[in-house]
């Protein structure tokens, strides 16, 4: 029978946000999104695997994306997040613990990612080799208000919460 006692949890919040940009591909949740612009940076930009990092980083108190994979690094450059991710997920399993579940809101005034929504949610399932159910993803407008409302930009939030036996 599961007992929470013996057992240590610990929560996790990660925020990012990316400028939406033309010539470059759109990558959500690590499945190339078909739209006529791409998030800009350093990496593939992928809003929220970068976003999920550095909420289980933040869990385990392991720091952030940035001093894991620091974008000053040509190593770095152009790379797919979930490979970030994979190894994201490998410092948590180094500390003990596994995933509980995941929450996360992505705020994109475009394209609509509703119809990709099972699809992300697989392929970052397959990543963390979770299953599917213990990972949310919800997809809103800004209502055109600030940068993402006005298309400049898709933001993401992500709460994960990991446990590991004491
Ligand atoms: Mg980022």
């Amino acid at each position: 029978m599961y007992s929470k006692k013996n057992m240590e949890e610990r929560i996790g919040i990660g925020y990012d946000i990316h400028r939406l940009v033309e010539g470059r591909k759109l990558f959500i949740g690590g499945e190339e999104i078909p739209y006529h612009k791409g998030l800009l940076g350093h990496s593939d930009a992928d809003v929220l695997l970068h976003a999920i990092c550095d909420a289980l980083l933040g869990a385990c108190g392991q720091g952030d994306i940035g001093e894991h994979f620091p974008d000053t690094d040509p190593k770095y450059r152009n790379i797919a997040s979930t490979k970030l991710l994979e190894d994201t997920c490998e410092i948590i399993k180094s500390k003990g613990f596994v995933i509980v579940n995941i929450d996360s809101v992505i705020i994109a005034e475009e394209p609509k990612l509703l119809p990709f929504r099972n699809k992300i949610i697989k392929k970052i399932s397959q990543i963390l080799k979770i299953n599917e159910e213990k990972i949310s993803l919800k997809a809103k407008t800004n209502e055109g208000l600030d940068a993402t409302g006005q298309g400049q930009a898709i933001a993401c939030y992500a709460v994960v919460l990991i446990e590991k036996r004491t």
